[in-house]
């Protein structure tokens, strides 16, 4: 660690803090609650490049990533991203710290970081395939990391980077919406009370969109307090009825997947660009189960053989992923201090109970987010 960080030293703007170890919560296989340990030892993060900053972790969101990923679910593609020319052995992930939204304070700053300096208050999501911020320092490229919205604690401001981003992803990026072209689209959200949902409702609202949500009967109250226009419940029967009387949408943003595809591109209005984006994909598992190379391919055939499938009957199937972007951070943190969206903090637990943060994920019915706060 010393040679290493002497080796590094010269990328940094100020003389590192000194300290070599810090509190996290990581785990050491994967498996259930049980693998989550607390320690004071985890290594300190290290600037490797010159871009990166160190952040001190004030609040961590979580999201069923982390569950998902604490049994193991991405390994192999992280794995990848983690160590591409798979020189270490197996397992060297560990011990390994979750955690994907953090907001916090720059401790430290890269030569090459020109837009941040030490004490700024910044918010990000970070990929997971980096260490997450269940620790009381993380270390992100700077392109990763926005300023945070004044507005917000930094409590509130960790419900927002993961989701939003991803939403940004599959709206903007994949979806090609925009706050120009919004104005009365017509978007379905299946599934809306959760924490993608939750934000990208606001989001589209904001932009002027009409959004139809479905979800159970009793999250109705809470998604129309978010604004939305109309809302099918899917536990009173087959969704897809009540779905198909309505007008037809130009967007679907699917956060449930599963048997949704079956029904939900007849609600597009086809042969005008409509897009249905689901967040729900094979990916991981492909790679998981069959390998990188395999999983990859298998990938591949699955979103082009369904693309065209739809694309025949004039509509267009896409799979929407999380990005991680600083720069979309910064346009929503301007939404967030302007009032247009607001966090939506569902529970909130100390450093000390993480792992029953994580049980109340795992639990699902989310009604927004879960936010850990550690310092
Ligand atoms: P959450 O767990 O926060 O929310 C899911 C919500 O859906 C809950 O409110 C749940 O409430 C509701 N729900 C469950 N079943 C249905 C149903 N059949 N119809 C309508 N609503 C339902 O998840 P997120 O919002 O954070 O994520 C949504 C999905 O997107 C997840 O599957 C996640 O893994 C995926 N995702 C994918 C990403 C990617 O890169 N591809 C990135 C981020 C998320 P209730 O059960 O009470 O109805």
């Amino acid at each position: 660690r010393n040679i290493s960080r002497t080796l590094v030293s010269r990328f940094f703007k100020t003389s590192s803090s000194c300290k070599s170890v810090m509190p996290a919560w990581v785990i050491d296989k994967y498996g259930g609650n049980d693998v989550l340990r607390f320690t004071k030892n985890a290594s300190f993060p290290v600037i490797t490049y010159p871009n990166e900053v160190i952040v001190k972790v004030f609040a961590a969101g979580l999201n069923p990533i982390d569950v998902s990923m604490r049994g193991g679910y991405g390994a192999a593609t992280m794995s990848m991203k983690r160590d591409p020319l798979n020189i270490n052995q197996r397992g060297s992930e560990f011990p390994l710290t979750l955690g994907r939204d953090v907001s916090g304070v720059i401790m430290e700053c890269g030569l090459d970081v020109k837009y941040f300096q030490e004490r700024d208050e910044v918010w990000a999501a970070i990929p997971p395939w980096k260490r997450g911020s269940l620790a009381e320092f993380v270390v992100l490229s700077a392109n990763e990391v926005s300023l945070k919205p004044k507005s917000l604690s930094h409590t509130e401001a960790a419900a927002i980077p993961y989701v939003a981003t991803t939403a940004w992803s599959a709206l903007v990026n994949t979806g090609g919406l925009t706050k120009d072209n919004c104005a009365k689209k017509r978007v379905l959200i299946i599934g809306g009370s959760g924490g993608v949902g939750t934000f990208a409702i606001q989001m589209l609202k904001a932009w002027g969109a009409h959004v139809t949500v479905t979800c159970s009967q009793n999250a109705e109250h809470f998604v129309m307090g978010l604004g939305v226009d109309h809302v099918v419940d899917y536990t009173a029967g087959p969704v897809e009825v009540p779905l198909a009387a309505l007008d037809k949408f130009d967007l679907i943003l699917d956060n449930i997947g599963g048997s949704t595809e079956r029904w939900a591109l007849n609600l597009l209005k086809p042969w005008s660009g409509a897009k249905y984006v689901t967040l729900v994909t094979p990916f991981f598992q492909n790679t998981d189960t069959l390998g990188i190379a395999d999983g990859m391919l298998q990938t591949t055939a699955t979103v082009a053989s369904k693309a065209l499938k739809h694309l025949v009957k004039g509509v267009h199937y896409r799979w929407g992923f999380f990005a991680p972007s600083g720069s979309a951070l910064d346009e929503i943190r301007e939404m967030v201090d302007s009032g247009q969206i607001h966090a939506v903090v569902e529970e909130t637990f100390s450093f000390a109970q993480v792992p029953q943060a994580f049980a109340k994920v795992e639990r699902g019915h989310a009604r927004g987010k879960t936010v850990v706060q550690i310092n």
